[in-house]
């Protein structure tokens, strides 16, 4: 059975490095150590914890945090153009992106140097440049609360769409990911279709999986603040997504305003919307926004969560007053 330690400091475990306690924590190392972690927790509030890079915590946790290191990965079926991959919750997802890159695997490229571990990836349907992992995703696998066995969750059950899934929703805290499963090529595509990708792609001249990993990362580590020195999830907000109608109102006042079409609406770049509210770069005590992306919301050192949640609530007033769009939050808040 897996330790349970109590009142745990999680300031490590949390890209915003956030000092908080959990009550009761738990890192089990195989599915049986889970199983038997996640029936012996019935009645107390459970929370399952990845790498931390997605959460904002605003108090102590009261209840037991789960942080599941379960690790490995196996091929489960190919043939002459596919690899069926199942790789295990506790996997570092970059270095999975690394790995299927070493074995010339197309498919998970663009996401490269995405912070987290394997079984957040269909939490939110993580996406960048172009793509989203839902397009590789056949199903996943974990473990309801008060169930003992493994089930399967196929592709269109779990309900993905734009960093969203029903991980988010209907499933929020009520199932642990344990594995996910994806289909990778054997005979990679290239997808350089991302603007800013394409620019740095055509300068280097070099078509391969490698050279697409390598340029993701580079325009990353050009654009996104370090995490080890600034506390930090990433984007903070969604971009929004409204009606034509209610962007062509928009767009008879700001003529500038960048857009694109999705499959849901017209797409607006959150990170515009809070420049021109006047957040980009502002920082209140210890939180701010990142200069060079201002959908980012750093601590720079000392914030608590509630501080950082405020600070947010005040750029989403101001882009609310402004624009009349209200940002919804990537992040996931406790
Ligand atoms: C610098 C930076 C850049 C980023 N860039 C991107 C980006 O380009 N695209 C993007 O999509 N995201 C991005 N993110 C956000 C983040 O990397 C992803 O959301 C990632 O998937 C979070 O993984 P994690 O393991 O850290 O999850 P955590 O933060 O630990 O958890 C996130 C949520 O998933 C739940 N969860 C975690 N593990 C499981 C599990 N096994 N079963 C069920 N639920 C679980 C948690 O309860 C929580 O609600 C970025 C973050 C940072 C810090």
């Amino acid at each position: 059975m897996a330790e349970i330690i109590e009142n745990k400091s999680l300031k490590k475990l949390n890209s915003f490095r956030i000092d908080f306690t959990a009550a009761k924590y738990s890192n089990p190392t195989s599915i049986n150590e889970l199983i038997e972690i996640y029936n012996d927790s019935q009645g107390l509030q459970t929370l399952v914890l990845g790498e931390g890079s997605n959460i904002l915590f605003t108090k102590n946790y009261q209840g037991l945090i789960i942080h599941p290191r379960i690790r490995g990965k196996e091929i489960i079926n190919e043939n002459s153009d596919e690899i069926i991959l199942k790789a295990y919750c506790g996997e570092n997802w970059d270095n999975l992106v690394e790995y299927c890159v070493d074995m010339g695997l197309g498919g998970l490229e663009n996401l490269s140097l995405i912070p987290g571990s394997v079984g957040s990836s269909p939490v939110q349907n993580i996406g960048a440049y172009g793509v989203e992992v839902k397009d590789r995703i056949l199903w996943v696998e974990g473990l309801r609360k008060d169930e003992t066995t493994i089930s399967k969750i196929s592709n269109t059950d779990c309900k993905f769409s734009y960093r969203n899934s029903i991980f988010k929703n209907e499933l929020k805290d009520k199932f642990i990911i344990t594995a996910v499963i994806f289909r990778l090529d054997k005979k990679p595509i290239i997808n350089s279709n991302y603007r800013r990708l394409s620019e740095v792609y055509k300068s280097k001249k070099i078509q391969n999986l490698k050279t697409m990993r390598e340029s993701v990362i580079e325009i990353r580590n050009s654009k996104l603040p370090d995490t080890e020195e600034y506390g930090n999830v990433g984007s903070f907000f969604k971009n929004p997504v409204i009606a034509e109608k209610e962007f062509q109102t928009l767009k008879e006042h700001y003529q500038d305003i960048p857009s694109f079409q999705s499959i849901d609406g017209i797409k607006i770049p959150a990170a515009w919307l809070i420049e021109q509210a006047g957040w980009k770069g502002k920082r209140i005590k210890n939180c701010g926004t990142w200069p060079d992306q201002p959908l980012v919301i750093v601590n720079y050192g000392g914030s608590t969560g509630q501080e950082i949640l405020d600070f947010s609530q005040k750029i989403q007033h101001s882009v609310s007053e402004k624009f009349g769009i209200y940002l919804q939050k990537e992040v996931n808040v406790v």
